[in-house]
């Protein structure tokens, strides 16, 4: 059922003996961990599979890293990874799917917001061949001014820009392959883009709706700043979509355009000066071309530049251009 990666060597199938990796980002999340905890074990026994819970502490200030790290020693089940402070959600994340060894992963946040009874549907939906199940929060209990709206309207462009149509991108709960998240590099509040950057690698995707609660303990740790931080990663992974592979392509094609009509432009001037004497200096069309033509070679040979980064963001890391999903002999 599950994929190989992409045919290169890969340490995966040492790991692979756990059916299913729960990573749980936690910042200051105290009085919830204990309960989070006892439930998500209780859900996941009914299933029978094997499992294992990764906490991340992000640099709690509350007693969380106690907490957790007691739980951690007595439940073998339970896995504490500490970060030296506090990075937020996305690298606390991330160190979570580094530490998780199943062949499915899900995440959910530290504050109960997330139902552990909806990890049953998700897995569910990821053996009916999904490579990533996200959740919709369809009635999400957080206050509509600062989050809601916000929220309605980043969906929305965020659908938009990435195409890949989801109603609600900013739900922690979600289940994915291990072999997908292996595949993709976090950064900034990324985590929320997962399914975009997935359906950049060429991931199967689909999301179902999930049940979400009132925060029960401790503080949201977001309000509207969060907003313009998602945009400017949206332009990133916007970016990351269109000329991942192929920069030369767009910035090599409006350079030459630009550079091109430049010159015929000056070329038409110089034989309007050199052949029928007349004064060229006052005329708009001497500044635009100047200006097509400087336009030109800034793009041209920024398209190159990005091809060399390109290149470098490929072969540094050993990532192939392409995907397999499947070979079969
Ligand atoms: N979180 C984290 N590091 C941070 C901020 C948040 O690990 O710097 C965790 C937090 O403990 C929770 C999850 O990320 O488990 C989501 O945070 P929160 O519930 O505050 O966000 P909201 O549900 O309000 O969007
Ligand atoms: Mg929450």
């Amino acid at each position: 059922m599950l994929q190989t990666r992409n045919g290169n060597s890969n340490p995966i199938t040492e790991k692979e003996q756990l059916d299913l990796s729960i990573v749980v980002p936690i910042y200051n999340e105290a009085e919830s961990l204990t309960h989070l905890i006892e439930a998500i074990a209780r859900v996941v026994a009914i299933t029978h599979l094997s499992y294992e819970i990764i906490c991340v502490d992000d640099g709690s200030t509350d007693g969380s890293t106690k907490i957790l790290t007691d739980l951690a020693r007595q439940r073998s089940d339970l896995k504490a990874v500490i970060l030296r402070r506090n990075y937020g959600q996305t690298p606390a994340m991330a160190a979570g799917f580094e530490n998780a060894q199943a062949r499915a992963i899900i995440t959910l946040d530290g504050d109960l917001q997330n139902d552990p009874h909806d990890i049953p549907l998700l897995l569910d939906k990821l053996n009916e061949g999904y490579d990533l199940v996200s959740g919709w929060r369809k009635q999400r209990q957080d206050a509509t001014l600062t989050r809601l709206i916000p929220s309605k309207i980043a969906n929305w462009i965020i659908g938009n820009v990435t195409g890949v149509k989801l109603h609600d991108y900013g739900c922690s709960l979600k289940a994915y392959r291990s072999e997908l998240v292996a595949d993709m590099n976090l950064y900034g509040e990324l985590h929320r883009f997962l399914p975009a950057l997935a359906y950049i690698e060429g991931a199967r995707i689909t999301e179902i709706p999930v049940r979400h609660h009132p925060r029960r303990y401790g503080t949201s740790k977001y309000g509207l700043g969060r907003t313009i931080r998602v945009i400017m990663d949206l332009l990133t992974v916007f970016f990351m979509k269109k000329f991942l592979t192929k920069p030369m392509h767009v910035f090599g094609f409006w350079g030459l355009l630009s550079l091109v009509s430049g010159i015929v432009m000056g070329l038409y001037l110089t034989i309007v000066k050199l052949f029928m004497g007349q004064n060229i200096g006052d005329r708009p069309l001497l500044i635009l071309s100047v200006l097509l033509i400087l336009t030109g070679i800034e793009l041209f040979s920024f398209g190159l530049l990005a091809e060399l980064l390109m290149r470098t963001y490929h072969e540094s890391q050993k990532r192939p251009i392409y995907r397999v999903r499947e070979v079969i002999e």
